[in-house]
């Protein structure tokens, strides 16, 4: 009999990740607050439950990507120790996909540890489209034993997982590694926007760049200029990709992270900063936009 994996919140990220679980073998029990995504799911190959604690009943992994660390510890941990742990299966081991502050991943490993319950953090990198071609890389936290278990799910979403170290690592790493993004994507535009401004054409500017020392990923994969390359959100419209607000959400961990560890993270705020004027400029929320519109700040 195949294991069961419980996958709780089929939102944008967690409908394809669910029907690639279920693609492999396993046996997926689905379940979300919105009807039409449970309807998904069901096209999908999973089995579709009314409430979460049913879902997770018989399962070998509990699986949860939902919106924010404050809903993952309201659905595992519950008001009153009244939320999934107090339901799931002894053996199981529960793998949190979304993204979180650190010590939210921390809070509710601990509760799972003393329940006797595995836990790791495994939080993703890459959009909607990886989610649905099975490309995500997962930086994971935990032991060693669970970082291994939590793999035989994480394959069949992913092409990379990297063990980061213990429980709340993986916050850790997804918040450095989103920071960073924003920073060289504010970077990239300033720059390229210079270049524009200076009379030169931003296709012949991103080749120079791509093969000289400013290369980076926003350049080489992910040209915020409308028409520079195909395929990208900045060629349709923004629309598409990684949304202005998600990365806001993150920069807002990343600084909380660094408050708590007492770090200096110049950059971090000011591109915070940034994608906070971009969010709120010409009059009109452009939270929905993909981040790299932050290039509209930059142009005239
Ligand atoms: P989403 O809002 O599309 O999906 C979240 C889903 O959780 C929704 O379908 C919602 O109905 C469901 N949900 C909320 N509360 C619930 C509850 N109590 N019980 C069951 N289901 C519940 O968000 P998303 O874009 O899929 O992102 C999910 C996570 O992945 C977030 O933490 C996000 O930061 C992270 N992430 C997103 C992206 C991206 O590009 N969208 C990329 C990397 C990481």
């Amino acid at each position: 009999m195949s294991k069961v994996v419980a996958f709780i919140g089929l939102g944008n990220m967690g409908g394809g990740m669910a029907a690639n679980v279920a693609k492999s073998g396993f046996r997926v029990h689905a379940f979300d607050l919105v009807e039409a995504n449970l309807a998904a799911a069901k096209a999908a190959g999973c089995a579709v439950f009314d409430c979460a604690k049913n879902a997770v009943k018989g399962a070998d992994f509990v699986l949860t990507m939902l919106p924010n660390g404050a809903i993952v510890e309201h659905v595992l941990l519950g008001e009153n120790n009244d939320g999934l742990l107090s339901v799931m299966e002894q053996h199981a081991l529960i793998i949190d996909c979304s993204t979180v502050a650190p010590a939210n991943s921390r809070h509710v490993g601990e509760a799972a540890q003393k329940s006797g319950i595995g836990f790791v953090d495994a939080p993703v990198s890459g959009g909607v489209a990886a989610a649905n071609g099975g490309t995500l890389a997962f930086m994971v936290g935990g032991s060693e034993a669970h970082f291994a278990a939590a793999n035989e799910v994480l394959a069949t979403m992913g092409s990379n997982t990297f063990r980061a170290g213990d429980i709340g690592a993986g916050s850790v790493a997804k918040i450095c590694n989103n920071m960073l993004l924003a920073v060289h994507m504010a970077g990239t535009a300033e720059a390229l926007q210079l270049g524009i401004d200076n009379g030169l054409d931003p296709k012949a500017l991103s080749e120079i760049i791509i093969k000289s020392s400013g290369c980076n990923w926003s350049i080489e994969k992910y040209n915020p200029v409308p028409g520079v390359m195909d395929g990208v959100p900045s060629s349709n419209g923004y629309q598409g990709g990684f949304m202005v607000d998600l990365m806001l959400k993150d920069l807002g961990l990343a600084m909380e992270a660094s408050t708590s560890s007492k770090s200096s993270v110049p950059m971090g705020s000011a591109a915070r900063g940034l994608f906070n004027l971009h969010k709120n400029s010409a009059g009109e929320d452009k939270g929905a936009l993909d981040f790299s519109s932050i290039l509209q700040l930059y142009s005239r």
